[in-house]
């Protein structure tokens, strides 16, 4: 590290990465009177969450929805100020479709729903009702997801329901993830209550005590002028505590705290600090030169591998979507061979994303299905999910709007082995003391998870800060 130090006292909390996590941490630590400096590589914050309006159109460059699983997000919301745009989406959008023989299939949402249905056959459902009786898994083994719904409710049913649901969150493979890691409360579920079903009724009053909510109930949250509004309202808090175009190149470690060094080509600079949260993707992370002693190394984060997506968003007359588009959207089982992983009715689920008498449609392309069709071209990734949507959704006519954000590195795999690189983090933490990780590569990839970590691991640092950094 040679470049030119400048000494900063008292020194603030080091914050690299201004996504969700970074950001929100930073939030917390202000709170708790802890000054930070948020470094982020790129010209704004907030990584994938980022909501570009255009002729009445808003589309998510990322995320869609925050799902409200905990309290601590709604006071979060209210601390930012954001109540007041907060919106819920239409209960009507809660009904989610799934695609069975070409064509989309409302997914019951009640017993008698589920008896009914043409999603699954009859072999199927029994095949479910039979996982009551079905003993737990074995304790030693690492199962995937797959492997986990094919042994309690059977193949149809990972095809049908887990295989879309899988591609939808992750973009990912459920052959390839982790049950304990990617789906970690279905597997506390099976160890501790032996069936999913059980666990959900003798589960029912400690989840009502925690005060928390299932994501597959949780209230779906947005702003009015979509997700951004998140990042915007946390940059605004944080005023110049956040450096834009400052990527950290290296990070060093001395008795009283960390030189930090950032900035791009020719303008490097190095910054004291006290501590260091890193919330930089894994794959970033692993480019920072970590000196810390001996056992400290980034570099194996590169190990961790992404799902590469495409979100197209498109908007069409009304009338040219023959589909209700009645509910929150659908998602395609790999089994179908579509060229889309789901798509997403936004213009159902919040009101003012499209002009009146038209239609935003969200679809992802791409994920560990179709690597390919992630990067493919915009001509082939449009005509592809043209031919999808007039297939599944009767979409005929030009698009009155298009938005295209291509993500190199979307969502991180928790697959088999991802408990040991979970391992390898805390013990990072252990032998470089004052340096903090936290994200989606550590903490779970819904937007959720990245801010209740930020919380978290905030609370945790200013719990343990020296005096001097205070504000
Ligand atoms: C297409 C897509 C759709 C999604 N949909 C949903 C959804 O509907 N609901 C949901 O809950 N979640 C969704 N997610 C997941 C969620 O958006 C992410 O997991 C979350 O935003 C990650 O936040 P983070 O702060 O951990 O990381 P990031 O947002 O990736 O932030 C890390 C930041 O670090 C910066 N950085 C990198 N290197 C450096 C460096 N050397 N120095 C300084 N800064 C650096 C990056 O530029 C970036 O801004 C989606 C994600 C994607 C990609």
């Amino acid at each position: 590290m040679n470049a030119r130090p400048h000494s900063t006292a008292p020194a603030p909390v080091a914050i690299v990465g201004a996504g969700v996590t970074g950001l929100t941490a930073a939030f917390r630590l202000r709170q708790r009177g802890i000054a930070s400096v948020v470094y982020e590589a790129a010209a704004r914050p907030g990584g994938p969450v980022h909501t570009q309006a255009h002729a009445g159109y808003l589309a998510e460059d990322g995320p869609n929805t925050l799902l409200e699983t905990s309290p601590k997000l709604r006071q979060l919301i209210q601390d930012l100020g954001l109540e007041g745009d907060c919106l819920t989406s239409d209960p009507a959008a809660n009904q989610r479709y799934i695609v069975r023989g070409g064509r989309p299939v409302p997914v019951p949402d009640s017993l008698l729903g589920w008896l009914r249905t043409p999603l699954f056959s009859f072999g199927a459902k029994l095949s479910v009702l039979a996982e009551l009786l079905r003993p737990r898994g074995r304790a030693d083994v690492q199962e995937t997801v797959a492997d986990f719904v094919r042994r309690r409710l059977g193949q149809e049913f990972l095809d049908y329901a887990i295989n879309p649901f899988v591609g939808g969150v992750y973009a990912g493979d459920p052959e390839q993830l982790s049950l304990r890691e990617a789906f970690p409360k279905l597997h506390q579920v099976e160890t501790r209550y032996r069936s999913l079903f059980l666990g959900q009724i003798l589960g029912a009053r400690e989840r009502r005590q925690s005060g928390e909510t299932p994501k597959d109930r949780a209230p779906k949250l947005s702003f009015r002028h979509g997700l951004g509004s998140l990042v915007t309202a946390l940059e605004r808090h944080l005023g110049d505590a956040v450096r834009l175009a400052t990527p950290v190149t290296a990070l060093q470690r001395h008795a009283h705290g960390w030189r930090v060094e950032v900035g791009p080509q020719g303008q490097r600079e190095v910054v004291e600090h006290s501590a260091v949260l890193l919330a930089a993707p894994a794959h970033r992370l692993a480019q920072i030169h970590l000196n810390a002693g001996p056992d400290a190394s980034l570099t194996w984060l590169g190990e961790l591998t992404y799902a590469a997506v495409t979100v197209l968003v498109l908007g069409f007359r009304r009338e040219d979507v023959a589909h209700p588009l009645d509910g929150f959207g659908a998602l395609i089982p790999a089994v179908e061979r579509q060229s889309i992983l789901g798509v997403i009715f936004n213009s159902s689920l919040f009101p003012h994303r499209a002009p009146p008498g038209h239609v935003t449609l969200t679809c992802y392309l791409g994920g560990a299905r179709s690597p390919e069709l992630a990067l493919a071209s915009e001509a082939v990734q449009l005509a592809t999910t043209r031919e999808a949507l007039g297939r599944l959704l009767g979409v005929r006519g030009e698009p009155t709007f298009l938005h295209r954000t291509v993500h190199r590195h979307a969502i991180p795999q928790y697959k088999l082995g991802f408990g040991d690189f979970r391992a390898r983090l805390t013990r990072l933490e252990q032998v470089a003391p004052g340096l903090r990780l936290a994200g989606h590569f550590r903490n779970g990839i819904a937007l959720t998870d990245c801010l209740l970590a930020g919380l978290q691991v905030a609370e945790e640092m200013a719990a343990t800060a020296e005096p001097g950094v205070r504000v």
